[in-house]
């Protein structure tokens, strides 16, 4: 993996030198423990619990978290420095803090202490995983019209339905599961959140048989008269819909620095190639039809990355970031796409093989130009802030 130089690019992000520290932390581990093992961990369909929990003692999940649940109590421009950083390693290991920081950003604002204090320690530990339960078999887009069903029994509710195309399905240990306690003609005021334990009697689980994030895996979940406590029902009746809303504008700009990531890493090994790699008596570098598609590249990652970062930083200032944070969704995992694309091919026919990573990056961005909302459904959001705005 190469090493991008960034105290330069760091000013130009606005980064602090509290932020430069935490990044090099976390490239050293994904350069020398992550990098390395990426293949591996797409072979074995896993993040190895090992390797999580060297995460977590390094303080990389979860930063922040109040230090009281096992966080670092950072703001939320150092958990974009942190995920990239380990993106750059391994696109698949920083899904696991994504996941963590999108779940538990919702159990910090609408779970109980008691359960932020059993939770999310565990997760900021590593050593267990957390998915985001949201769509179904009938549609993800339209997630407002969703039908598991959650009815009220004494103090606990029964969950009746399925959940599909959900990360870490097989794997997870917990899910925030939203259910429809309304009726569907209410929409989204009749969805409630609650967190579930996997392990729970009437859960089955399978995994599909996908084209990349392999090491994450997505699959279906199946809720069979799924008792859940009352206690575990997350914020009002109601309101969950609402609040997976408000958790995404976070985790968009995350998504965008971690497909960014991928890109950055295979453009910085891509110069180094067409400098060193010669046809027609000159090196490949001196054709500009190959280093012109290349220098758009650069420009446009430069680009998308300063929106990410302006992204959380309007997160911390306490500033809206919607619109923003739904471009950043639309546009970075299309760009990595396309720019690992153009790496790719600049390879020859070394790109096309499975000893370069280039092939496994671009089924793993891929994904996410999908997950976590489309294309179409980002610039919904972002023509109707424009629009509201007027
Ligand atoms: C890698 C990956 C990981 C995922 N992880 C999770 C997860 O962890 N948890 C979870 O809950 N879900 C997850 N998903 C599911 C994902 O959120 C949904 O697939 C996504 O929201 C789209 O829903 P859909 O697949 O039902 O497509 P549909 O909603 O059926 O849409 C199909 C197509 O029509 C377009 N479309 C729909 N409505 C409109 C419109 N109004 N205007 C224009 N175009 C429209 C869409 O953009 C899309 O191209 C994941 C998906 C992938 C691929």
């Amino acid at each position: 993996m190469e090493q991008i130089a960034l105290s330069s690019a760091g000013f130009l992000l606005g980064l602090s030198s509290e932020h430069e520290s935490f990044r090099e932390t976390a490239l050293r581990f994904a350069r020398d423990e992550l990098a390395p093992s990426s293949r591996d961990f797409e072979k074995q369909g896993c993040i190895p619990l090992h390797v999580r929990k060297r995460m977590g003692a390094l303080g990389l999940i979860g930063v922040e978290f109040p230090e009281a649940v096992g966080g670092l109590g950072l703001d939320h421009v150092t958990s974009g420095v942190v995920l990239e950083a380990v993106a750059e390693g391994d696109f698949n290991a920083a899904y696991v803090q994504l996941l963590a920081s999108l779940c538990g950003t919702i159990l910090l604002r609408h779970g109980s202490r008691d359960l932020q204090a059993e939770i999310l320690p565990q997760l900021c530990r590593g050593e267990s995983l957390i998915a985001l339960a949201l769509t179904e078999p009938q549609g993800g887009s339209d997630a407002a019209a969703l039908r598991l069903k959650a009815t009220a029994d004494g103090n606990t509710y029964v969950l009746d339905g399925e959940k599909t195309s959900i990360s870490l399905a097989d794997q997870a240990d917990y899910a925030v599961v939203f259910a429809r306690t309304g009726t569907e003609a209410e929409r989204a005021r009749g969805i409630s959140a609650f967190l579930v334990d996997l392990d729970s009697p009437g859960i089955s689980r399978t995994r599909f048989d996908d084209l990349g994030q392999n090491a994450i895996g997505r699959g279906s979940i199946f809720f069979d008269r799924v008792r859940v406590p009352a206690s575990r029902r997350l914020g009002a009746e109601g309101a969950g819909f609402v609040q997976v809303m408000q958790g995404f504008d976070f985790s968009r700009a995350l998504i965008g620095l971690q497909c960014l990531a991928a890109a950055r890493v295979s453009l910085a090994e891509t110069w180094r190639y067409i400098a060193e790699r010669r046809a027609f008596g000159k090196p490949l570098s001196d054709n500009q039809g190959l280093t012109f598609p290349l220098a758009e590249c650069e420009t446009q990652l430069a680009a998308a990355r300063l929106l990410c970062y302006r992204t959380l930083a309007a997160k911390d200032a306490g500033l809206p970031h919607t619109k923003e944070a739904a471009m950043c969704k639309w546009w970075a995992p299309k760009l990595a796409h396309d720019t690992i694309h153009h790496c790719l091919l600049a390879h020859g026919h070394a790109g096309y093989s499975k000893e370069l990573p280039f092939e496994q990056r671009l089924r793993d961005v891929l994904g996410l130009q999908i997950g976590d909302g489309t294309a179409q459904i980002m610039k919904l959001i972002i023509a109707r802030e424009a629009l509201r705005a007027l």
